[in-house]
């Protein structure tokens, strides 16, 4: 018993320190806020090889989508040793952060420059709940997330969005979105490119180049 409590007076004030010293993820100088609205911030993360963020809190639910090929770790306060990860461009995590924050510190190992694209839940808009327009690659309390992984030609199937959505080129594609009555756009799109969206769309998603290519939907629950 007394051992517990020189160990917790010994090692609490060290704890303390560490989850204090973690500054908010969108004060860390990796990440740079690229949009943010009532309802969600999404946040650029570039880290250079052999470079590292500060420790930071990210606090609410989010999606982290992976942009390049690379090698990281991630140390978590309290958790040993840290994870090492082989990221892939449209490679995603999610996570639930809301209510307790996650802290943690991000370094490049590899020798590329690592990209990712991180999407936070700030609130949840208003309407009612929708059915997912295609089967959903993950799913959470607060988003569903939809890989399209398109060969040069290839298309989705045509779906419906009712729910506000992100829609995020992980990769360069020509990419040919088409509505049902005829319009399409064609855009050129490189990796990291993303389109918030709030208003109910069907479309179509073609592969309109000559290189595969992968679109991630992030949609709020
Ligand atoms: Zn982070
Ligand atoms: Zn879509």
């Amino acid at each position: 018993m007394w051992k517990f409590i020189l160990f917790a007076l010994l090692f609490s004030p060290m704890l303390v320190r560490a989850q204090a010293s973690a500054i908010p993820a969108d004060q860390e100088a990796a990440h740079k806020v690229v949009l943010k609205n009532e309802f969600v911030e999404v946040m650029h993360v570039t880290l250079a090889p052999g470079q590292s963020t500060m420790l930071h809190t990210h606090s609410h639910d989010r999606v982290a989508v992976n942009l390049s090929e690379s090698t990281v770790s991630e140390d978590v306060p309290g958790k040993r040793p840290p994870r090492t990860m082989v990221t892939s461009a449209g490679s995603f995590s999610v996570q639930a952060c809301a209510k307790q924050g996650c802290t943690h510190r991000v370094h490049n190992r590899g020798k590329t420059t690592f990209e990712a694209l991180d999407i936070e839940l700030l609130k949840r808009p208003a309407g009612p709940a929708a059915s997912p327009v295609a089967a959903p690659a993950a799913e959470s309390r607060s988003f569903r997330v939809y890989r399209w992984a398109l060969a040069p030609g290839d298309s989705t199937q045509e779906h419906t969005h009712s729910r506000p959505y992100l829609i995020i080129a992980a990769t360069p594609m020509q990419l040919l979105m088409k509505a049902p009555g005829g319009r399409s756009m064609d855009h050129l799109v490189k990796a990291g490119d993303f389109h918030w969206i709030d208003s109910k769309v069907t479309h179509i998603l073609t592969n309109n180049g000559k290189e595969s290519g992968l679109i991630i939907e992030v949609e709020l629950q």
